[in-house]
């Protein structure tokens, strides 16, 4: 049963991040109010203060402080967030991700264009 499931390992709770980060940037509005670029800079600010894996937290911290957070429309904070991610993807010695806006939608809100997620 669920009560019985593992608490995430570090990929896991990764994985699940990057799926909450990516999936709410790409539904963040295209010409956000200030209130929505203050919620959403509080949200990525608090990471490195929050984030339950320390070498993930320090690195994305220094790497916010050098690469601040476009939060002026969806387009270039998923922009942004996708060259976040490539950062740690370089990291890790991970595949880089095609940051054009037409492939992080794709993969985070609209599917494939074959259809094979509608
Ligand atoms: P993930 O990297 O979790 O990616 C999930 C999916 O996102 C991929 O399958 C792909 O479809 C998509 N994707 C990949 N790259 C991009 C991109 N650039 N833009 C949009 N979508 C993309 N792990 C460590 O071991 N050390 C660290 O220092 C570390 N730092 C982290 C910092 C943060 C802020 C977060 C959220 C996670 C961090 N992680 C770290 C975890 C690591 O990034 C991965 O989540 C983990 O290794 C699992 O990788 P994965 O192969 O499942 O794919």
């Amino acid at each position: 049963t669920s009560t019985r499931a593992c608490p995430p390992d570090k990929d896991q709770l990764g994985a699940a991040t990057w799926a909450f980060l990516h999936t709410t940037v790409a539904y963040f509005p295209e010409r956000p109010n200030p209130t929505q670029r203050a919620h959403m800079l509080a949200l990525l600010r608090a990471l490195p203060a929050l984030y339950p894996c320390a070498p993930c937290a320090d690195d994305f911290g220094t790497d916010i402080a050098q690469n601040p957070p476009d939060v002026s429309g969806r387009a270039a904070l998923s922009r942004w967030l996708c060259e976040r991610h490539n950062a740690v993807n370089d990291k890790l010695g991970k595949a880089r991700f095609d940051c054009a806006t037409i492939v992080t939608d794709a993969r985070w809100k609209d599917g494939p264009a074959d259809g094979s997620c509608d």
